[in-house]
């Protein structure tokens, strides 16, 4: 745990959220600041800075990650009317909170990624 990552906090249950899903290697949370009707975080328990700080070793966790996004838009009733899911990586990105996690974003139809 990092103690002044706000992602760890959510995990360890010293900063609130909104949890949706929790086993021995991830959560997924509520975003505090929805880009659409349905935004959820789906976040690695170990602190895991962004994209760039994968090891090999974590392909499964990749993975799983991505099988939690999956579970979390079918409870969340945007399965099949469809979703994003998005991982920021550095400044250009946007990225904010430096600790991985993937965004499940859908609940209304999105832009093209080049906004035509
Ligand atoms: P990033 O830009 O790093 O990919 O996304 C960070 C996301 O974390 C943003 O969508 C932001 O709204 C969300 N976020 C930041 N702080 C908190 C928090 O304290 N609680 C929750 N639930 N989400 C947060
Ligand atoms: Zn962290």
């Amino acid at each position: 745990m990092s103690s002044n990552c706000i992602f760890c906090q959510i995990i360890a249950g010293i900063a609130p959220a909104e949890i949706l899903y929790r086993d021995d290697r991830a959560v997924a949370f509520r975003d505090i600041r929805p880009a659409a009707p349905v935004h959820i975080l789906v976040v690695p328990i170990r602190h895991i800075v962004s994209v760039n700080e994968l090891d090999p070793k974590d392909e499964s966790l990749v993975g799983h990650l991505f099988s939690i996004a999956c579970q979390v838009a079918g409870q969340a009733g945007i399965g099949q009317t469809g979703y994003r899911c998005i991982i920021n990586t550095g400044p250009d990105s946007g990225q904010a909170v430096f600790h991985l996690h993937l965004h499940v974003i859908g609940g209304r139809r999105m832009q093209t990624l080049t906004g035509a």
